[in-house]
């Protein structure tokens, strides 16, 4: 027996998420985002559940790309960010992976490259998030370029919303505006919609929208409320009770003493901890579910192990299941107590724990 600290992972429900981000958005092709290990889920195994129906997969660099090559991996794949060096051009040809142009440097080593084969490309346009992407009075030079060099296959036009999970501020219609004006010329596929778009912005939709975090069951609206949208959380963080306490009104619990209970308490113990990538700063008060029923954490988050309140839950017993994060407590609960994103939890798991695909 081995310690039971597990990140269960429902393909099918990965599935099910895709679908309905497609069927939100029932024009347009879907690049599912399967960046960072499937934003920590694993994204050789998620890809091939999704199999022929994804329509394109998006990951951040070619080191993602070739990980999904090398698991047979057919589907045409994006490298969002674009090569980071010259031979990377000559990679994408020789694996056909589609290459995102965000910048003067990235376009002169696509032209000046000697491919294999034409390379599918897109353009990226800096409508205000001021990260990466062409100025909009770029776009139509740039994509003149592209098309004009036989190194070049088909040209998607692209941009990415900086606040498209805050609805009630004008930003994404300001971007959206930027994109289109830019745009207005030019006979491209558009692309611009992650999840919090495909969520909320219908007419930011266009040819391809690009989900990520929805398609993992967590919505990014607001702090992570999920909108009545039926998404179904894939990963289920669970560990379990290995000791279980009564501590008096007064007494301390953990590292730094830092909740003292107030009244009599009744304190389990978990095998999880901020080595497996639970937040050490989360809260007092941090959702957890002890044998599917909600209580909370208290006192500090060490390395290997957490505390919870099992005061309400007299019969949680030693080896009851804890979840962490997955159908009974949301991952963006979670986050917002913590100050962070589902984002950021599902990305920092770590290689200590067991993963377990269903
Ligand atoms: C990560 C990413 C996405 C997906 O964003 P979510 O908020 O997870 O849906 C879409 N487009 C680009 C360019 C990205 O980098």
């Amino acid at each position: 027996m081995s310690r039971p600290t597990f990140a269960i992972i429902d393909s099918g429900a990965f599935v099910a998420n895709y679908r309905y981000a497609k069927s939100l958005a029932p024009g347009a092709r879907a690049l599912a985002v399967v960046k960072a290990n499937a934003y920590g889920h694993g994204a050789v195994r998620l890809a091939r559940a999704l199999g022929d129906e994804a329509d394109a997969f998006g990951v951040a660099c070619s080191e993602e790309a070739v990980e999904l090559r090398e698991a047979g991996i057919g589907n045409p794949i994006l490298v969002l960010e674009g090569a980071f060096s010259a031979d990377e051009v000559d990679l994408a040809a020789r694996l056909r992976l589609d290459l995102t142009v965000h910048s003067e440097r990235q376009l002169e080593w696509l032209l000046a490259a000697r491919p294999a084969h034409a390379i599918d490309t897109w353009i990226k346009i800096d409508t205000g998030m001021h990260r990466l992407g062409f100025a909009p009075e770029d776009a139509a030079g740039v994509y003149r370029r592209l098309q004009a060099s036989a190194n070049v296959g088909g040209i998607t036009l692209m941009s990415h919303f900086a606040r498209a999970d805050e609805t009630d501020v004008p930003a994404t219609a300001q971007q959206l505006g930027r994109f289109l004006h830019a745009s207005g010329g030019i006979v491209a596929p558009r692309s611009l919609a992650n999840s919090a778009a495909v969520l909320a912005w219908p007419d930011s939709h266009a040819d391809w929208i690009r989900p990520g975090i929805m398609l993992y069951g967590s919505s990014p609206l607001d702090g992570g409320a999920n909108h009545d949208a039926p998404l179904r959380p894939v990963m289920r963080l669970e560990s379990q009770l290995i000791a279980i306490h009564q501590l008096a009104a007064g007494e301390s619990i953990g590292y730094g003493g830092r909740f003292t209970c107030a009244a009599p308490t009744r304190v389990g113990v978990v095998a999880i901890g901020y080595a497996d990538g639970y937040p050490r700063h989360a809260p007092d008060g941090t959702p957890v579910a002890v044998g599917g029923r909600l209580t909370r954490l208290i006192g500090r988050v060490s390395m290997d192990m957490i505390t919870v309140d099992l005061t309400a839950l007299p019969d949680a017993q030693i080896g009851d299941t804890v979840q962490l994060w997955g159908d009974r407590v949301q991952a963006a609960d979670v986050a917002r107590h913590c100050d962070t994103i589902a984002y950021e939890l599902f990305t920092r798991i770590s290689r200590r724990v067991h993963f377990i695909y269903r």
